[in-house]
């Protein structure tokens, strides 16, 4: 066997793999799992050492492999790797299929859940066959055969409509545009350099001379936050909040309402035929979150607390538009503008100025020492050679206090060709305990910061840093885990709404001066953060949080309500009206028609999830404020924080592992501190 992919390598092989290898290894695992699952599925009896553990292994064989190749696919693409990758995906999904509908695998589980064995299984084990059991059910797989398939119709045409939904969007945003000639070059006033590079590159594109805008963020964004001519912001924020709607230019061409509302119906007829309520049910099956009540509670607390303060905020806003500039009153397309403006006058800071003190090597000797002090753990670069896809990628090596490995990971952090956006840990491998022994868990973790120019190191902005942070955070509940049994270990198997909690709490540690004295340091000079910047830099962050968390509850709540509330012939806009006569302080003009293109919940997997964002905040700053109770270093609390959250991974019940922690539910409190909406008194 010459393919690299299929020979066990303690490490991918990343030097040897060819695009060539991809399709033929993908065939050859799939085969073998299809053969080992009719093997297994062969036994009169299922056992653990029968079912879950073989179940287990044929999940992991092809998880090794294609985590490997998707992860070149990411950071060093090319188009005959691109082709191969797209060729296996229509493999994978065939086999994905195949499995969740694999009745006897079903049967197979549900006798080891009532056979005498599963009594004598530890709990992770029992939470493992339970999950199973979980997805299977909520496939279908279980209904008699003429709700199967009317599940089956459903599910098809819930992907269909979503794609549609999309599709929609994006022809609508793609249809419309704005031509600024030579002639008209005062309406560019107050746009940054940079989209006025944009518009004219849109413009030579099509041969013209002066300037093309389009709705993509990378123009919208900065028309309305910096175009000084309020017509020209009119015209954007009109086009880009009416797109895929009734309203418009171009008469309900492309108009989302019927898909919405198809959407919704056949959600909620799903979960009808699964015995569950309503969507918001369903979508609560896998996730933290006990009941769609808990949801509700959980957001009108914060709009509760918020609303006062949002309101404040726009009474701000006004003022300033109107001492300062006479606009005596604000529109909708006017909000951001003069948000900027007031934002500058307060909080002279852009990123540029912090620069200087994130040089990118103390960074990181920063968060490893962070690392060590919460945890214990001590990471070092790893001796001897390993295979990587770029000369820049480092690989690292964590021990804890009695020598024992416990992960590794690579370190990819800048941006370059053949590598994709954004930043994201992925799961190169993942912990398990097997005859053979232990098996270290390792990590991708990838960012796109800008490379080192000449001498000078690599200088990040206070949210790069953040970013790395975040990232780092995953890492470590990936690489840390000590549960044996990969199906949950790490990041497996987490609930959805509880993922982010490790990686949104280690940001918190970029927000403290006693963390940041321990490596934001001038790269040239070695002085420390001054006092005065840092200040600013907190006030800038917490810059109209109570107007940001309204915003994020109005789109929250309207997704749940829509979820949970459902009823025949639901009026979705009158829906969302409602929930900004609650929360909103913004109220946008009648032709708003935002939910036409929120393609979170109507396109993506977000719906009766949307809460999500802001329930992660609550636990990751819930969970911080342990620390800021004990001490940010406290070590205590980072050993208590290291056995309940990060070494447990997917194993355990998250409000359990969470209250484990913490000693209690959590509370939205230290998040409203947290963003400045409630001061430390009023708590
Ligand atoms: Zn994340």
């Amino acid at each position: 066997m010459t393919n690299p992919l299929l020979i066990n390598h303690k490490l991918p092989p990343f030097t040897q793999i060819e695009p060539s290898h991809v399709v033929e290894a993908i065939t050859h695992v799939l085969k073998e799992n299809r053969v080992q699952l009719a093997a297994f599925l062969e036994n009169e009896t299922y056992t653990w050492d029968n079912l879950v553990i073989p179940y287990t292994d044929m999940h992991d064989r092809l998880e090794r492999i294609w985590s490997a190749i998707s992860h070149l696919h990411s950071v060093a693409d090319t188009d005959e790797l691109r082709d191969a990758y797209n060729e296996s995906l229509p493999l994978l999904s065939a086999y994905e299929t195949e499995i969740g509908q694999n009745k006897e695998l079903y049967q197979a589980f549900r006798k080891l859940r009532d056979s005498e064995e599963y009594a004598q299984l530890d709990p992770v084990q029992q939470r493992i066959v339970n999950n199973e059991l979980r997805d299977f059910h909520l496939m279908g797989i279980d209904l008699a055969k003429e709700k199967q398939a009317r599940f089956t119709e459903i599910k098809l045409a819930l992907s269909e409509k979503s794609a549609k939904f999309s599709e929609h969007v994006l022809d609508a945003s793609h249809a419309w545009n704005k031509y600024i000639s030579e002639e008209e070059i005062d309406l560019l006033a107050g746009l940054p350099e940079s989209v006025r590079a944009v518009g004219q590159q849109n413009a030579a594109q099509q041969d013209k001379k002066g300037w093309l805008f389009t709705l993509d963020l990378s123009c919208y964004i900065p028309i309305v936050s910096y175009a000084e001519n309020a017509k020209l912001r009119q015209e954007f924020y009109t086009a880009y909040t009416t797109r895929a709607s009734d309203q418009g230019d171009f008469d309900g061409k492309w108009d989302n309402s019927t898909l919405m509302r198809e959407l919704v119906t056949l959600r909620h007829e799903r979960a009808e035929l699964l015995g569950l309520a309503n969507h918001a049910e369903y979508s609560l099956s896998t996730k933290m979150a006990e009941s769609p009540q808990h949801v509700f509670d959980f957001l009108n607390e914060l709009a509760e607390k918020s609303k006062p303060v949002a309101e404040k905020e726009f009474v701000e806003l006004q003022t300033f538009a109107k001492e300062h500039y006479g606009v005596s009153q604000l529109q909708a397309w006017d909000i951001m503008y003069y948000s900027e403006k007031l934002r500058q006058h307060c909080y002279d800071i852009s990123q540029e100025d912090v620069r200087p003190y994130f040089a990118l090597p103390n960074v990181l000797q920063g968060l490893f020492t962070i690392v060590q002090r919460l945890f214990n753990m001590v990471i070092k670069p790893h001796e001897g050679n390993v295979e990587k896809w770029h000369d820049d990628v480092q690989f690292f090596d964590i021990y804890d206090i009695n020598n024992t490995l416990r992960g590794q990971f690579y370190l990819d952090l800048y941006t370059r060709k053949g590598k994709r956006g954004g930043a994201w840990m992925g799961d190169c491998i993942g912990r398990k305990v097997d005859d053979t022994g232990v098996r270290t868990p390792v990590a991708f973790v990838n960012c796109n910061f800008m490379p080192p120019v000449g001498e000078q190191p690599a200088l990040l902005t206070h949210s790069d840093v953040e970013t790395l942070f975040h990232e780092f955070g995953h890492g470590l509940h990936h690489m840390l885990t000590q549960v044996d049994h990969a199906l949950v270990a790490g990041i497996s198997g987490v609930a959805w709404d509880a993922v982010e909690l490790p990686s949104q709490f280690l940001e918190n540690w970029t927000w403290e001066k006693e963390a940041l004295d321990l490596f934001a340091h001038h790269y040239e000079t070695g002085e420390k953060l001054p006092d005065e910047l840092y200040q600013r830099m907190i006030a800038a962050k917490n810059f109209q949080a109570g107007m940001a968390t309204v915003r994020q509850l109005e789109f929250a709540l309207f997704d749940f309500e829509i979820h949970a509330h459902y009823q025949k012939d639901i009026d979705i806009e009158a829906v969302l009206n409602k929930v900004r006569q609650q929360v909103a302080v913004i109220h946008p003009p009648k032709n708003n028609r935002f939910a036409n293109s929120f393609g979170h919940i109507f396109a993506g997997g977000y719906s009766a999830g949307y809460y999500s964002y802001k329930w992660a905040e609550v636990l990751s700053a819930d969970a911080f404020s342990k620390f800021e109770e004990h001490g940010i270093f406290d070590p205590q609390t980072g050993q208590e924080f290291l056995t309940h959250i990060l070494e447990k991974g997917g194993s355990a019940d998250p409000m359990a592992l969470f209250t484990a922690f913490r000693g209690r539910a959590p509370h939205i409190d230290a998040l409203l501190r947290h963003s400045g909406i409630v001061t430390e008194t009023t708590v």
